[in-house]
């Protein structure tokens, strides 16, 4: 079958990949620990399980309005509102399925070919993806380790910045290192961006799932508000990955166009899954307090045995529920590693490559699996390193 040129152009995501080589492994009687996929391992909350079970009894198994039920986008307003402190009213919410579609249809419709995209790298790889598929221009910004934290390179990021740029993309906190953009950055950040012609796309997917501090958002700052689409959703803060939904909060402007692009493809998102959707906003959150909490455990267990292992050093992240350990004491490549770990210790992981260039050095573990399972992990990966296999590979 010939494809249209501009599938060659097309990335994927690495972790589903691995997953796959993991469960091949699993199929041949081998033991895998995974720590690949970024999905919480936690239920989604019962009361928003049960509410969706009610809605589906109750009826709500027709086709909704393409940019949302109105209760979902009323709930979504108010919660934005509060929690980043701005006047967010409903008719700037577009429900979505997922946080993925936000992101793809605010490239679709912002970008022309050859317009400029400044974004992490590494960072999650549907940026740098769709960035190629619409022919507009790479500008990767990297990281840098500074003081035991992992942080954006603020001055590499000016550096990027042109009359070109069409399109600035953040992520706090951020997949995969795990660090987040303070206050202090964000209006760094702000203060590059506000009298520019260009659109800011700030994936807060992961704003619940915050170790210290409070969550900024660069929208909440003057003059940030009319240009700055939020991408958030349900899949991380209530464990609702499987559930695919997802919103943005942007201009009505945009938000018609985005909605425009929703009609064209998915028409809209589950009506039942969107009445549960509000009791996840507007119910108890004692979920996600707990969830957050053993998420703080097993980062403080993970971040520990990393530091003891021949060869690594693992910064504290900040937020999230990843570590992007560096490597490079080990001798080997990120993805030699990566792969001799999934083989010969049992540990599923990615390579810090596969969210861009700048990732080489480093290896990231998503810690969404048990404290014991983590141990053992560590264990398999102690064992591996200490005996020199690692260096013999390399
Ligand atoms: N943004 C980031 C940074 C992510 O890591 C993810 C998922 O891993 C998403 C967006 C997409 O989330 P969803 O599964 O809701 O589409």
């Amino acid at each position: 079958m010939r494809m249209a040129d501009r599938m060659s152009r097309l990335g994927t995501e690495t972790a589903f990949e691995v997953l796959a080589r993991a469960r091949k492994l699993e199929a041949e009687g081998r033991e895998i620990v995974h720590l690949e996929i970024g999905e919480p391992d936690f239920d989604t909350p019962k009361h928003v399980v049960a509410a969706a079970q009610k809605a589906l009894a109750d009826g709500w198994t027709h086709y909704g309005p393409a940019a949302g039920l109105p209760q979902l986008r009323e709930a979504i307003a108010a919660r934005v509102s509060a929690s980043r402190g701005i006047a967010v009213t409903p008719d700037q919410v577009v429900v979505q399925p997922g946080g993925k579609p936000t992101m793809f249809y605010a490239m679709l419709a912002l970008l022309n070919p050859g317009d400029e995209v400044v974004y992490p790298n590494p960072g999650f790889p549907i940026y740098e993806s769709v960035t190629n598929f619409l022919g507009a221009v790479r500008k990767p910004v990297r990281f840098v380790e500074e003081k035991g934290k992992i942080r954006w390179d603020l001055n590499h990021f000016k550096s990027q910045l042109s009359d070109r740029t069409r399109l600035v993309i953040t992520n706090s906190p951020h997949n995969p290192t795990g660090s987040v953009l303070t206050g202090d950055d964000q209006i760094e950040l702000a203060a590059m961006l506000r009298d520019r012609d260009l659109v800011v796309l700030a994936d807060e997917i992961y704003c619940d799932i915050l170790y210290e501090g409070r969550h900024v958002s660069i929208a909440s700052l003057p003059g940030m508000r009319e240009k700055t689409i939020i991408l958030d959703g349900f899949s991380k803060s209530y464990a609702m990955t499987g559930w695919r939904l997802g919103y943005g909060v942007m201009p009505q402007a945009l938000a018609e166009s985005i909605t425009r692009l929703g009609i064209n493809c998915h028409s809209c998102v589950s009506s039942f899954s969107q009445v549960a959707a509000v009791q996840a906003l507007n119910g108890p959150q004692d979920d996600v307090r707990k969830m957050v909490a053993e998420f703080r455990a097993r980062r403080d267990l993970i971040v520990a045995g990393l530091n003891k292992l021949p060869g690594v050093t693992c910064c504290m992240p900040q937020g999230a529920f990843y570590v992007f350990p560096n490597i490079t004491g080990t001798g080997m490549g990120s993805k030699p590693l990566a792969d001799a770990l999934l083989q010969d210790a049992g540990v599923a992981c990615l390579s810090g490559t596969s969210f861009g260039a700048f990732g080489e050095g480093y290896l990231r573990f998503s810690y969404a699996n048990s404290q014991e399972k983590i141990k053992k992990a560590l264990a398999n990966m102690e064992k591996f390193l200490a005996d020199g296999r690692a260096k013999r590979i390399a």
